[in-house]
C-alpha cells in the first residue's frame, strides 16, 4: 500500500509551526508497512486543497490530511475535500449524535462544526470537538497534533504492508569513502541502501527479507570504521 500525506495551514508555510503531525504520521505509516509517496503543503484555500488532493487521491492507495477542520473561517479543508470529489457538504447526523452524547447541544456547536462532505464516513474526534472523516480513500483528521494521533489511531488499521525490517550502521568515515562499499552492498544483498551524513555517516539497510537486512548488516559492520550506534 502507498500512500501521500497533505498538511493544510498558512501557518506552517509561514514556518510558524512546525510540521510535526508530518513527521510523525510518515513514522506511524512506515511501522505500518506503507510506502509513503509524497509529503505535501497546502494553504487554507480551498481550490488548493481539491485540486492536491483530487490528484493524490487518484494517484495513491490512500491520501492522509491534517489540518483545518472545524467552523472557524480558515478552516476550509472540509470544503476542499468536498470540491476534490465534487460533493456538497452537509451537516452529518452520525457526528451531531455522537457530540450530543458527548454532552454538546445542537444549538451549542458553532453552526458548520459537523459538516462533512456528503457520503463520508465520520471520524469522531476523541480529544476535541470537530470531526474528521473518511471520504473515497482521503482520510481527514485534526491539526491539533493530539487529536490528530487519536484519531488516526482509531484508523490504523486501514493502513497496512508488506513488514520492512531495517538495520543502521554508523561509519566514522567520509561519506565519499564509502561509496565502493554501497555499490557492493546493494549487489550482493536484497537491500535498499540509505546514506546520512552528519557529524559520521548514518547508514540505513531496509528490506521485506530479515535475513537478508541482518546479513547485510554484518557484512558492513566487518567492513567500515564503526562509532557506537546512536
Ligand atoms: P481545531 O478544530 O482545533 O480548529 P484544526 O483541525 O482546525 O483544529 P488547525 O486550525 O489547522 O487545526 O490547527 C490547530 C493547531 O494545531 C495549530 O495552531 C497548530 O498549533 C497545530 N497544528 C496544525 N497543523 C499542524 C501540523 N501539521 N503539525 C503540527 N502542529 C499542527
Ligand atoms: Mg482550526
Amino acid at each position: 500500500m502507498n500512500a501521500a500525506i497533505v498538511t493544510v495551514g498558512d501557518e506552517l508555510l509561514a514556518g510558524r509551526t512546525t510540521n510535526t503531525n508530518a513527521t510523525w504520521l510518515c513514522e506511524r505509516l512506515a511501522e505500518r508497512g506503507v510506502t509513503l509517496e509524497r509529503v505535501t503543503t497546502v494553504p487554507d484555500r480551498i481550490a488548493d486543497i481539491a485540486s492536491v488532493v483530487g490528484d493524490y487521491s487518484a494517484a495513491y492507495d490512500a491520501v492522509v490530511v491534517t489540518g483545518g477542520l472545524g467552523p472557524t473561517h480558515d478552516d476550509v479543508t472540509m470544503a476542499g475535500i468536498a470540491a476534490a470529489f465534487d460533493r456538497d457538504l452537509e451537516p452529518d447526523e452520525t457526528a451531531l449524535e455522537w457530540l450530543e452524547d458527548r454532552g454538546y447541544s445542537r444549538a451549542d456547536l458553532t453552526s458548520g462544526t459537523a459538516d462533512l462532505p456528503a457520503g463520508a464516513r465520520p471520524l469522531h474526534n476523541g480529544e476535541g470537538v470537530a470531526p474528521g472523516a473518511v471520504c473515497e480513500n482521503v482520510y481527514v483528521l485534526p491539526g491539533v497534533p493530539a487529536e490528530m494521533r487519536a484519531m488516526f489511531e482509531s484508523v490504523a488499521d486501514e493502513f497496512s504492508g508488506a513488514r520492512t525490517y531495517r538495520e543502521t550502521v554508523v561509519a566514522d568515515e567520509p561519506e565519499s569513502a564509502l561509496l565502493d562499499r554501497f555499490e557492493s552492498l546493494r549487489e550482493e544483498f536484497d537491500v535498499a541502501v540509505g546514506s546520512y551524513p552528519g557529524e559520521s555517516v548514518r547508514i540505513e539497510l531496509s528490506g521485506t527479507d530479515e535475513d537478508a537486512v541482518a546479513a547485510a548488516a554484518a557484512w558492513l559492520r566487518e567492513r567500515v570504521e564503526t562509532v557506537e550506534e546512536r
